[in-house]
């Protein structure tokens, strides 16, 4: 069966670091576009040009460097807000300007102070001039979920005929219920012509942003809205990461495709949290440094006889980095770049000779080379080039070593398990790799 494709719309950059703690300058955000682009993502919202020219000038530069991915900047529905987007992306090879605009009465009332009929020019108006600069314009009708659905009809109409070709569907307070927004997204795409792709946006205030996604997907939306470790304003947004993998693993219920490398996925998380200081939880899905651990002697027992017993995704198939792989005087260039990698860095030749030879003399002293002292390397080689990464030191969580997961042989030593009869080679058998 053809698997319909699903576009990846990164917000990390935007709504993720909106978030209280987040806030990322040029270069930190530079880094983190690509790595989003080795990942796969469709688009990257790269920030918010007008709010301030820091924002701007990293939109800027997102769209001058990468230029796989569309680059989008979003903008208020006013001229100003409008050409200040425009300025931002009209160096990227695939530009976007996405624009909002709240459609909820609520919002119309008290916070822009205008009736649903000016809300409609408004809206027409604005994608009308962001068309007449840029091919690909995208609309959110912010609080879409809280708007009278005759409406938010309206609305959309309105700004499909002005030249939008992406709706969004923000459910902007995390108020939706899964059937109620896949029902809300399916009326929607009754009304639109295949040419006008619809976009989930959720919020995860109860917990169910990645469900609402899923929700919204069933129900026909071929883009989504999502930050990696599911950053964002308050409780934040669907986590990007958990909806690729369960896509990933359940096809069978969601028949659905996206362009993501999932083994990109634990560089990019690390990345972020080095990034913003900001350690993930440790039971998050996905990511978390508990994802696939196992300390039940029970489940111990299973994954050592086979790991289908507890594991529907291998470590490996999300990039967690193999614990297995020591760092010590004995190691090539090679395995120190793929450590770097799977931490999210990215060096050149000449980065990777410098940091060798500052690996090596470390490594001549102490025996094991621990994430912690690595990433102190890698930062000192950032700051040295002057990578922007000022002031930046490893965040407190690193000073650990990030991921303990303990190996099946060490599992055997420590716990006195016994060896799997059948298979000479446990470790491997066990992950796969
Ligand atoms: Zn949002």
């Amino acid at each position: 069966m053809e698997r319909a494709y699903i576009k990846i719309f990164d917000t990390t950059l935007r709504d993720g670091e909106q978030s209280p703690g987040c806030s990322m300058n040029v270069q930190e955000k530079l880094r983190l576009a690509h790595q989003l682009d080795r990942l796969g993502v469709d688009v990257i919202e790269a920030g918010f040009p007008i709010a301030s020219d820091g924002d701007c000038a990293a939109v800027q530069a997102i769209a001058a460097t990468i230029r796989r991915p569309a680059i989008a900047g979003l903008a208020r529905a006013c001229r100003e807000d409008i050409e200040r987007a425009w300025q931002a992306v009209r160096g990227a090879a695939r530009p976007r300007i996405h624009i909002f605009l709240a459609t909820s009465d609520i919002h119309l009332q008290y916070k822009l102070k205008i009736s649903r009929q000016q809300c409609l020019e408004q809206a027409h108006d604005s994608v009308r001039l962001a068309k007449s600069l840029c091919g690909d314009v995208e609309f959110s009708p912010e609080d879409a979920t809280r708007t009278d659905h005759e409406f938010l009809y309206q609305a959309l109409d309105a700004v499909v005929e002005a030249g939008a070709t992406t709706l969004n569907i923000p459910d902007t307070v995390g108020y939706s219920m899964p059937e109620e927004y896949g029902e809300l997204i399916r009326g929607i795409r009754r009304r639109t012509g295949d040419e006008i792709t619809i976009s989930a946006h959720c919020h995860n205030d109860l917990g169910l942003a990645v469900a609402n996604s899923l929700a919204a997907i069933a129900a026909g939306a071929r883009q989504v809205e999502c930050t990696i470790n599911g950053i964002g304003e308050r409780a934040g947004n669907a986590a990007l990461e958990e909806i690729v993998m369960a896509l990933r693993v359940r096809p069978d219920r969601y028949p659905y495709e996206t362009g993501v490398i999932s083994e990109q996925l634990f560089p990019a998380s690390h990345l972020l949290s080095e990034l913003t200081d900001a350690p993930v939880q440790a039971n998050k899905a996905i990511t978390g440094r508990n994802a696939f651990a196992h300390e039940a002697g029970i489940h111990q027992d299973g994954m050592l006889k086979n790991p289908l017993t507890y594991e529907i995704m291998t470590p490996h198939s999300v990039g967690v980095p193999d614990s297995r792989l020591v760092l010590g005087k004995h190691s090539g260039r090679h395995a120190l770049g793929l450590r770097c990698e799977q931490l999210g860095f990215q060096f050149d030749r000449r980065q990777l000779d410098d940091i060798y030879r500052r690996f090596v003399v470390l490594a001549d002293k102490i025996k094991h080379v621990e994430e912690h002292h690595l990433l102190e390397l890698i930062q000192s080689e950032l700051n040295q080039d002057g990578g922007g990464a000022t002031g930046h030191t490893p965040s407190r969580h690193t000073q650990a070593t990030y991921f303990q997961r303990t190996t099946p042989a060490t599992l055997i030593a420590e716990h006195n398990l016994p060896r799997p009869a059948d298979h000479p080679e446990p470790e491997d058998y066990l992950w796969g790799v």
